[in-house]
Parts: C-alpha cells; sequence; structure tokens
C-alpha cells in the first residue's frame, strides 16, 4: 500500500474542512472494508485518510414513530442486524443485512461507507429505495438532504460534492404495509458475496389486489434503480401469478446490466425477472 497521512478530526466541520483541502486525494474512513481493499491494490491513489472513528456520537440508530429511523454514520452493519426497530418496522433493511458479507465484515463496515463506496451491487441502497431514505450531508458551506437515489453518480461514483460527508440516513416513518416485504439476492455462495443480481420489493395488498408495489433492483445498471414501469404497471393489478409474471418482465426490461467474470447480460436480466416475481410474490403470501 501507498504511503499516507491519516488524519483523527474530532468533530465533522474539522473532517469536512480537511477533506476539501485534500484536493481529491483525501478520503474518508469509516468501516474501511472498501477503502482498504482499495488502497491495498492501488485502485485508488490517496495521500491522506480522514478517520471518522474518533468523532463522538455518529454511531447511532435511533427511532421515532411519527419521525421515523435515523442511522449515524458510524453505525454498523451488526448494529442493523442486532436492532428490534429495524427488524420491526423495517424488515428489508433487516433481510438485507442477514446477506451482508460476513459477521466479521459487519462489525466493521457502516452502511453509511455502503451507500458512499456506490457500488450498483450493494446490500444497503434496495431497501433504502423501498423505503424512500434521505441522506444528510454535511460540507463546508453546511448541510443539505438528499434522496437517496441521488447518492449514485454512476459505477462506485456517489454524487458528494468536495468536502461533503454522509453524516446521516432518515428513514421516514414505515408506510402501511399488509406484508414484511422482501430482499432476493442471487450470488454464487450464501456468505461473502456481492449479488450478481439483487431484488427487494414492499406491497400492500387490498382485496387481492395491489394498493401499493415499490421494487428496486441491484447489480444491473450502473447505480440501483427502482423499477417504476414495473410498479405502475402492478398497482391496481390483481395478484395472479401471471399478472406478477408480466410485472417482472417489465421489471427486466428496466434494468441495463452489462456481462463480466460473474454473469453475462443475458442472464442477469433472467435474474431479474425471476427474483421480482418472487420478492412480489413472497408480499402477496
Ligand atoms: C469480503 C467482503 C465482502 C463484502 N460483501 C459485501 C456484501 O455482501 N454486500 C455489500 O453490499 N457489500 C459488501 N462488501 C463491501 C463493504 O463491506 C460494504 O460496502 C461496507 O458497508 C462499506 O462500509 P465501510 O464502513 O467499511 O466503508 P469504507 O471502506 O470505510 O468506505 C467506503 C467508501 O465510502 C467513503 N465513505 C465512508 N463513509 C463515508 C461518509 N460517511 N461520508 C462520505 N464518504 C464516506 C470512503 O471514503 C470510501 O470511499 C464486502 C466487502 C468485503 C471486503
Amino acid at each position: 500500500m501507498k504511503a499516507f497521512d491519516l488524519y483523527e478530526p474530532e468533530s465533522i466541520e474539522e473532517a469536512c474542512a480537511m477533506l476539501e483541502k485534500g484536493n481529491g486525494e483525501a478520503r474518508i474512513l469509516a468501516g474501511g472494508t472498501d477503502l482498504l481493499v482499495e488502497m491495498k491494490s492501488r485502485l485508488v491513489n490517496l495521500t491522506k485518510v480522514i478517520n471518522l472513528k474518533g468523532i463522538d456520537g455518529l454511531d447511532y440508530i435511533s427511532f421515532k414513530p411519527k419521525e421515523g429511523m435515523r442511522i449515524g454514520a458510524l453505525a454498523t452493519w451488526s448494529q442493523i442486524l442486532d436492532s428490534d426497530e429495524v427488524a420491526t418496522y423495517y424488515p428489508v433493511l433487516k433481510q438485507s443485512a442477514q446477506v451482508m458479507a460476513s459477521v466479521q465484515i459487519r462489525n466493521m463496515a457502516t452502511l453509511a461507507g455502503n451507500i458512499c463506496h456506490a457500488s450498483p451491487a450493494a446490500n444497503g441502497p434496495i431497501p433504502l429505495m423501498l423505503y424512500e431514505a434521505e441522506c444528510t450531508i454535511q460540507g463546508t458551506a453546511g448541510k443539505r438532504t438528499v434522496p437517496i437515489e441521488k447518492m449514485f453518480a454512476g459505477v462506485q461514483r456517489n454524487s458528494l460534492k468536495p468536502g461533503e460527508i454522509l453524516v446521516e440516513i432518515h428513514i421516514p416513518p414505515p408506510p402501511e404495509l399488509s406484508s414484511e416485504g422482501s430482499y432476493q439476492k442471487f450470488a454464487t455462495r450464501k456468505a461473502m458475496d456481492l449479488g450478481i443480481a439483487g431484488v427487494g420489493a414492499l406491497a400492500k395488498v387490498k382485496n387481492r389486489s395491489f394498493d401499493v408495489v415499490r421494487i428496486a433492483l441491484a447489480a444491473v445498471a450502473p447505480t440501483p434503480i427502482r423499477a417504476r414501469k414495473a410498479e405502475e404497471f402492478l398497482t391496481g393489478k390483481s395478484t395472479e401469478d401471471d399478472l406478477i409474471r408480466e410485472g417482472a418482465q417489465i421489471a427486466s426490461k428496466e434494468c441495463n446490466p452489462i456481462s463480466d467474470v460473474r454473469a453475462s447480460k443475458e442472464y442477469r436480466i433472467e435474474l431479474v425477472k425471476e427474483l421480482t416475481y418472487r420478492a412480489i410474490k413472497k408480499c402477496t403470501v
């Protein structure tokens, strides 16, 4: 690994100022499970690393029924998995944590780091897109809030501006739903593997028809995406199998996967059809 200077700021303001001064050669260190891999393989050329872990009070998960959930920048995947409130109010987030990496990685890795790394295959963005989360970003000029979908600019490219840090993820109060929702990740191995494709779904079923449907897709476009045409198609339709299959087919046309060492484009499209069907079907039982 190339030599670098390690900075230990004591406040977010100090960290933002250091990041901005870094002129593109500085990065934030949270759990380090993505950053250190990139640094060791020389995929990034950094001279400064800014460790957030010396800043107190960033590792919280809090929930208030009228406000929803707030997750701090240093809250780890293990905290998410252990949270009773995540299990009760945001079960798809829990499902995504259950199939995230391994215990050791989950103990180190943060949800905020998962978002900022901006891998199209990441586990975190899918439930956050289904629950329509927002991210609070702090920079030297102040704070701003952006919807989770706007955090992603391309493959492993987030939309943060120079000197900006993701400080909090806010998930609105849980929508009224008829089931827990579903997170379907297809990977070659059961642990320590990014998904070849992933699909999450939430639905509210009334009188055997879809009143609300949300679908989010991972690893099949340069960024995680919502399958809005499939959502529109299914809303108001009955929960019959044929219609769910048709909705899943529409979702598979909304994605734009690549072929790589892990799977071909065609295989990923087939996976989206099947995983979307399974995810929505789970919402109906
Ligand atoms: C063996 C292994 C298995 C894995 N399996 C999975 C998996 O199944 N699913 C999955 O989604 N991921 C997986 N990952 C990837 C990784 O663990 C996650 O993306 C993790 O959540 C990253 O969080 P972190 O805190 O370690 O981020 P870091 O590595 O500390 O940071 C990641 C990036 O985000 C930036 N960053 C971090 N926090 C902030 C912030 N608050 N504001 C601004 N920028 C920030 C950093 O500068 C860096 O560029 C795996 C990684 C490994 C090594």
